[in-house]
């Protein structure tokens, strides 16, 4: 079966793993910091926290702007679940806000109609690897006296008018999962342009532990002493996945570039369909394609879904609305709330999309989709 991502393992890749396991360090050594750095230059400079997976990094964002419970944050349905999860993790109350259906992204517009005094933060996801109207975020959150959080697992590499994914949010996170634009087998990160929000994030990952002797309430205890002031969690990502990271991410701008090709390659065949409807690019958005996300005719969605399927295509389906899950459902969240998100998903199929798919796999996908959707 063709999948809908894949990773791409290089030579390099294995000998910079090789060469951290056979370092001094495992975890919490000089990896850390050299992925970390190139993390940040790919974030236009944002400083950058690594952490165990993109969950944790959503776990970790919300910590760091100090969501507590009974705070409310506004959110997308069109996402993976952890987006909300980890706020909920928190004990906030999630505001569904729905989407623009040309990109899938969180409506300002909607966005702002559902922001009420509680709101601490709202969280946006640039789904498919393209950038969300993040000045209108912050312009919102802002009015709010709330933080803007970027959920940037799908857009490490992409850019809005020039400006890189991780400088465009008070608090961005990345995912390293193995789908992803680049990996680290699990993984993920924290960025920020903040001091004081990347200290705290580090500091939650870091289980709390307080070490600068400036910061501590009893300094005198000892050498050997370090201390929690607010309790935190172990995500740190080790040096071995770190060195693996820092190796994937030198192939950013690479893979950006292939994944754009093939995009281009599924426009320029889907084009003018009428059973089909092409993913929608806003001016001024450069994304790092993640998925392809076409849809076709809902009635027929899961006929040409499982038919794909059949001819070896993996292709998925992103996402179900998160409030449709029935964890929500539970809580009272009713069906119908964002219908734009509803019909979007209904619609939707991700065709395979990753940095090694060569143009004849990408016409075969192509060739099978004309042929069972019709031209
Ligand atoms: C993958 C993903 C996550 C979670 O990342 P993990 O590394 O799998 O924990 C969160 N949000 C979105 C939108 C994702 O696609």
């Amino acid at each position: 079966m063709l999948p809908y991502g894949r990773q791409d393992i290089e030579p390099e890749d294995v000998e910079a793993v090789v060469a951290a396991l056979k370092s001094d360090w495992l975890t919490t050594g000089p990896e850390v910091a050299k992925f970390e750095s190139a993390i940040s230059e790919a974030a236009g400079g944002a400083h950058a926290t690594a952490v165990t997976s993109g969950t944790a990094a959503l776990h970790t964002a919300y910590a760091a702007a100090g969501i507590r419970p009974g705070d409310e944050v506004v959110s997308t349905p069109m996402t993976f679940v952890a987006t909300q999860s980890t706020a909920c993790q928190h004990g906030a109350k999630i505001v569904f806000a729905d989407i623009d259906p040309e990109t899938g992204n969180l409506d300002p517009k909607a966005a702002e109609a559902a922001v009420t005094p509680k709101t601490t933060a709202i969280a946006a996801v640039d789904y498919a690897g393209h950038p969300v109207d993040a000045p209108e975020f912050q312009r919102i959150a802002k009015e709010a006296g709330a933080l803007y959080v970027e959920d940037a697992a799908h857009s490490i590499g992409s850019t809005l008018n020039g400006v890189p994914v991780g400088q465009l949010a008070d608090l961005t996170t990345f995912s390293f999962f193995p789908t992803k634009n680049l990996t680290t087998a699990e993984g993920g990160a924290v960025v920020t342009p903040r001091e004081d929000l990347a200290a705290r994030a580090r500091n939650f990952k870091g289980l709390g532990l307080v070490r600068d002797r400036e910061k501590m309430r009893m300094p005198d205890e000892g050498p050997w002493h370090q201390e929690v002031h607010e309790f935190g969690l172990n995500y740190r990502l080790p040096d071995v996945l770190c060195a693996l990271g820092t190796s994937q991410i030198a192939r950013l701008g690479a893979y950006k570039a292939r994944r754009q090709e093939i995009h281009d390659r599924y426009n320029a065949a889907f084009q003018g369909n009428p059973n089909l409807t092409l993913p929608g690019v806003k001016e001024g958005a450069s994304p790092m394609w993640h998925l392809y996300p076409l849809r076709v005719e809902a009635e027929r969605r899961r006929a040409i879904f499982e038919e794909l399927r059949n001819r070896g295509i993996g292709v998925q389906v992103n996402y179900i609305p998160s409030y449709w899950h029935p964890v929500f459902e539970d809580m009272g969240y009713k069906r119908g709330m964002c219908p734009n998100a509803e019909q979007f998903y209904r619609q939707e199929i991700s065709l395979p999309l990753f940095a090694t798919l060569t143009d004849s796999q990408a016409d075969m996908v192509i060739e099978n989709v004309l042929e069972i959707v019709g031209e």
